[in-house]
């Protein structure tokens, strides 16, 4: 069952139509709400940019690298990270472009509202076997007013391509679009049934676009075989990384006047009553044996706002403490424990206890012996690994057989002031996945 907001064709005539049912009152390629921006509008809004379809040959590992460059002009900023250099459009002109690269590779493309019309786009590319394999590349970058280098120039130099996105994970995307277009000019179906999915959401704000792909699937009673989530491993097939759980706290108090202060109940002292549990439940996390090369669950106390004024007994104080779920970590159970743990060190202090972001995410993980990941680390000499970061890997376990984080450039560049990709990492990953879709 379509869902409001899907728009499903097959055809480029098909998509113009839908795109205009879209997106009413405009046409495809001028379709999109142009707000401030310090950026080149007709570079940000991805207008005219066209790649010329490849012939018979491969095409080069500089022509894609300049492609990983054009998308980096095209600002896909979460729009909670957004700022004057970024301005707040999120992902709508990436998403868009994409939805129109893929039908013009002959994909069968949905476009999916996940929330104020930021758009998933999941392509389909029919193989030669049902065998599906579904790469799932984040179409949203960190913010970029912290940076020290053009932000969207997408320049290559240093045999490098430079700017926000270059790494993480914009590289993956032009890769994967690059060499089914070989494919296709040379006749040539994947081996595998490919799904393209373009994903919003997952820098910041609860992983929803995942979220919103993975709702898709499961209302349309699909599975996937193997899934690769684009992000920069150095081309590393990571099959495993932590999960989280997120508690917002609220102590309750009893205000009164600082000269006397057993007259109050001091929500401060409770709050230090649970960082206290909460060192302590760490010390405990920290001195068992890691099950896997994942490592340990951790928690921490990260966040405290309390006290009204200097005269008060404070009757409210705030906290946050974030739990990392290892593998085999049920994050429900873990919910209600550290619960627990909160509300006897509050005592006799009353607490509330919420779920940040809604939901608790399993930590991800891939028995590294897995058919993709040997596959993987085969293809590209190296060796399973993981992760010390999350990624849309957390919402996949119910959906996906085997799920794997993968890509070309290293994390180390991502989220940076400047920020970049190695243009051999690019041929590298290009390589990898010529073979894939052949496999
Ligand atoms: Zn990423």
């Amino acid at each position: 069952m379509e869902r409001e907001g899907d728009q499903h064709y097959g055809q480029h005539a098909d998509f113009v139509a839908a795109m205009a049912r879209y997106m009413p009152g405009s046409t495809l390629h001028h379709g999109l709400a142009c707000g401030s921006r310090t950026v080149d509008k007709t570079a940000a809004d991805g207008r005219g940019l066209v790649w010329p379809m490849a012939g018979s040959d491969l095409i080069p590992t500089l022509t894609i690298a300049e492609r990983v460059g054009d998308l980096v002009r095209i600002p896909s900023v979460n729009p909670l990270q957004a700022g004057p250099t970024s301005g707040d459009e999120g992902e709508v002109a990436l998403s868009t472009w994409l939805a129109e690269r893929a039908a013009d590779l002959g994909a069968d493309v949905t476009v999916d509202d996940v929330v104020d019309g930021r758009n998933n786009v999941y392509a389909r590319f029919q193989g030669q076997t049902d065998r599906v394999i579904t790469v799932d590349v984040h179409l949203d970058t960190v913010g970029v007013e912290h940076m020290t280098d053009p932000a969207f120039d997408g320049r290559i130099e240093d045999d490098r391509v430079y700017g926000r996105g270059s790494v993480d994970t914009k590289a993956s995307l032009a890769i994967v679009l690059s060499v089914l277009e070989e494919m296709r000019a040379s006749g040539e179906q994947p081996v595998p049934t490919l799904n393209v999915v373009g994903t919003v959401a997952e820098e910041m704000g609860g992983l929803i676009g995942a979220a919103g792909y993975r709702d898709w699937l499961q209302e349309h009673g699909s599975r996937i075989d193997q899934m690769i989530v684009a992000e920069p491993t150095m081309c590393a097939p990571v099959h495993g990384h932590k999960g989280g759980v997120g508690l917002e706290v609220t102590v309750h108090g009893h205000a009164a006047h600082s000269s006397k202060p057993h007259l109050g109940q001091n929500a401060i002292s409770g709050a230090a009553r649970i960082i206290t549990a909460i060192d302590a439940e760490q010390e405990r996390l920290d001195s068992i044996p890691p099950p896997t090369a994942v490592g340990n669950g951790s928690v921490a106390v990260l966040e405290v706002s309390g006290g009204v004024a200097r005269n008060i007994i404070p009757p409210h104080c705030g906290l946050f403490a974030g739990r990392r779920c290892a593998p085999g970590e049920d994050p429900d159970l873990i919910f209600e424990q550290l619960s627990e743990l909160v509300r006897q060190a509050a005592h006799p202090l009353k607490t509330d206890i919420t779920l940040a972001n809604g939901f608790a995410a399993a930590a991800f993980y891939q028995d590294p012996d897995s058919a993709l990941v040997q596959l993987l680390a085969e293809l590209a000499g190296t060796a399973p690994d993981v992760a010390s970061y999350g990624s849309n890997a957390l919402q996949y376990a119910k959906v996906a057989s085997e799920i794997v984080v993968f890509g070309p450039g290293s994390i180390d560049q991502a989220h940076q002031a400047i920020e970049w990709i190695d243009i051999a990492e690019i041929d590298k990953a290009t390589a990898i996945y010529r073979t894939l879709l052949r496999t």
